[in-house]
């Protein structure tokens, strides 16, 4: 009886051992246990835009959280690991992520890795005005130019899973409709500024995209990328123009120092020029994860009404 059962429990491991083979050699190197793709991204934004195209057949792993600065972002052995374990990758590109760079190149090799913003076509993009060479990356502020890296996402999901082409190309659509709608807000909204108050200032270049789509002129502490150390010349510009065209407020990043921005202020309040804080943006960073602010469309919506509330 016993032995029977024994040999009864050793053909029930050794049909579980098949079973488990089987199953895994089915298995494309695509699909998890639970069946998500696993999505691994750089900035929260991207994350936001895959969540809402990939739904319920994507696990989204972002690397930078709210308040990280990508410009000086360097992968941790934890970030590699994600990106190892990733069916998918997608960053932004255009040298955003100047310090990540050279890991997503060599994991490149092995995995679909995706600069979505390198799909852009160049006369729609900016030019750094310090440097001819490079390009502005922060893409994501004009919307029409985002929705077409987000194509990209898309695509790149059907092509890793074209079971599913369907789904992910109606969850683009259904979230492509909503960036439409956002648009429509934003420009109605900014419209609303007088000429005169048509000046943002912050502590980087972030905004140049969005100044170029609402027809605000734009001006940072900071060039492009934050890896250069804004000057004493720097501050001393920025607080001549800020007293010679008597602009009143000027906005901080949630993924920079206030430090810089602080200094400007203070320069200009030693020329008797009175200028606040507008407010905080969220520029390269999102804010907190389950916060309105921790989607793209909750931090967007965030930045026009904190920007049009302070210069009306
Ligand atoms: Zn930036």
């Amino acid at each position: 009886m016993v032995e029977e059962m024994q040999k009864i429990m050793r053909l029930l491991l050794f049909f579980s051992l098949v079973l488990l083979g089987a199953c895994s050699n089915e298995s494309t190197g695509v699909e998890k246990s639970d069946g998500k793709i696993m999505v691994t991204t750089t900035i929260g934004q991207i994350a936001d835009g895959v969540k809402n195209i990939g739904g319920d057949k994507v696990e989204v792993i972002s690397l930078m959280g709210p308040g990280t600065d990508p410009h000086l972002y360097k992968a941790t052995q934890g970030d590699i690991e994600k990106l190892e374990k990733a069916d998918i990758i997608f960053y932004n590109g255009l040298h955003l992520e100047g310090k990540v760079l050279d890991v997503l190149k060599k994991i490149n090799d092995k995995k679909p890795t995706y600069a979505i913003g390198e799909v852009i076509s160049e006369g729609s993009l900016l030019e750094d005005t310090e440097d001819s060479s490079a390009v502005d990356p922060h893409i994501w502020f004009d919307i029409s130019l985002w929705q077409q890296a987000l194509e990209k996402v898309r695509d790149g999901l059907i092509e890793i899973d074209p079971d599913n082409e369907e789904y992910y190309s109606k969850n683009a659509d259904d979230y492509f409709s909503e960036l439409d709608r956002l648009k429509e807000y934003a420009e109605e909204e900014m419209a609303k500024i007088p000429s005169e108050q048509r000046v943002l200032v912050t502590a980087h270049d972030a905004f140049g995209y969005f100044g170029a789509a609402y027809n605000m002129e734009v001006m940072g502490l900071q060039g492009l990328s934050t890896e250069s150390e804004y000057g004493l010349g720097d501050v001393q510009e920025l607080v001549d123009l800020l007293v010679e065209r008597n602009i009143k407020a000027v906005f901080i990043e949630s993924s920079i120092s206030e430090r810089s921005i602080n200094a400007v202020i203070e320069g200009a309040k030693q020329k008797g020029h009175e200028v606040t804080i507008g407010g905080e943006l969220f520029s390269d960073a999102m804010g907190e994860e389950g916060t309105e602010e921790g989607t793209y469309i909750g931090m967007y919506r965030h930045n026009v009404k904190t920007i049009t509330d302070s210069l009306q």
